[in-house]
């Protein structure tokens, strides 16, 4: 079923996001982690499309396993990195003959050792020229998602100009966006009306990624400039020691949240699980625990 009518029925969205693992472990955990999380009913779940293009072939089998075994909906992330048009319209044409109509159009980040994004020879330099292209090879036979920060994209030049570029996206075609992560759910409120005062009137999925481990996500958070509020980063650090402890308030953090983005009305939520069941698993118990949501 396409993201899209999903959107349309008003059903809240949530959806899980995964990697493709790279070892025959990672890809034997993955299917468990899957089977359990198959449980919670998500609205469809994502599967990431490997920076610089590796693992991009597991992209689609793993989304195709996913629908024919599971029987859940998924959506492909696709990247314009190192690939041509041609090469991109044969992976989406390929997808979609495997019953795989949701897509994630992405630029990508440039590649490890590389500075500056430069687009692949006959291919595309930006999401939007992705979107346009795909939308005008399926028209709506294709569901297109696409990314957004609400913090600013971390080579924009300015909040404003990141906007429009956003708008372009949409108008090019994605019909719904996702966020980058972020802690405080004042951004993503305020990133909203400024996106609608932008003329941006597609659904915009807040993404929840709890913290599960403190290294890690001040990684993450440098590299895609999103923040850690003040408090929380200080709440953290006093339990750095503790991973069990870090764990702990990564769900609690993100259940509230949740909830508090849901109460606020966000269509939904996208979980960044980074493969593991645990915290998406007790944070969305959590907040459905009164049988509203
Ligand atoms: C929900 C989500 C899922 C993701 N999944 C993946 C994944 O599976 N694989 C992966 O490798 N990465 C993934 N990423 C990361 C993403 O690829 C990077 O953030 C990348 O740097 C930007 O991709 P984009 O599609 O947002 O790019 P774009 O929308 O093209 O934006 C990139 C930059 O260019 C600017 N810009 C946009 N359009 C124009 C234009 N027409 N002219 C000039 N400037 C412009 C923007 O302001 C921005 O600074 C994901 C990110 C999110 C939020």
């Amino acid at each position: 079923m396409l993201i899209r009518d999903k959107l349309n029925s008003g059903e809240l969205l949530f959806s899980f996001e995964f990697f493709p693992p790279k070892t025959q472990v990672g890809e034997e955990n993955l299917w468990s982690v899957l089977k359990e999380l198959v449980e919670l009913r998500p609205s469809y779940v994502s599967v990431t499309y490997g920076a610089g293009g590796s693992t991009r072939n597991k992209t689609v089998d793993i989304s195709h396993r996913i629908q024919s075994e599971l029987k859940i909906d998924a959506m492909t992330h696709l990247t314009c990195v190192g690939s041509t048009r041609d090469e991109l319209a044969e992976m989406v044409d390929s997808s979609m003959a495997n019953g795989l109509h949701n897509v994630l159009a992405l630029r990508g980040d440039p590649p490890k050792g590389q500075k500056i994004f430069a687009k692949a020879e006959g291919g595309f330099g930006y999401a939007d020229e992705l979107t346009a292209f795909l939308k005008n090879r399926y028209g709506d036979r294709v569901c297109l998602g696409g990314a957004c920060y609400p913090e600013g994209h971390i080579e924009a030049p300015s909040l404003e100009k990141d906007l429009d570029f956003l708008k372009r996206k949409v108008d090019a075609g994605a019909e719904f966006l996702i966020t980058q992560l972020f802690f405080d759910n004042r951004v993503y409120f305020d990133f909203v009306d400024r996106a609608r005062g932008a003329g941006i009137h597609v659904p915009i999925i807040p993404g929840i990624m709890p913290v599960q481990n403190f290294e890690q996500i001040k990684r993450f958070t440098a590299m895609c400039g999103a923040s850690i509020p003040s408090d929380l980063y200080a709440a953290l650090e006093k339990r750095a020691d503790s991973p069990e402890r870090v764990q702990e308030l990564g769900v609690v953090h993100a259940t509230i949240q949740s909830l508090g983005l849901i109460q606020g009305g966000a269509p939904g939520i996208h979980f960044y699980t980074l493969n593991r069941s645990a915290a998406t698993r007790d944070i969305l118990g959590a907040i459905r625990v009164n049988g509203r949501i």
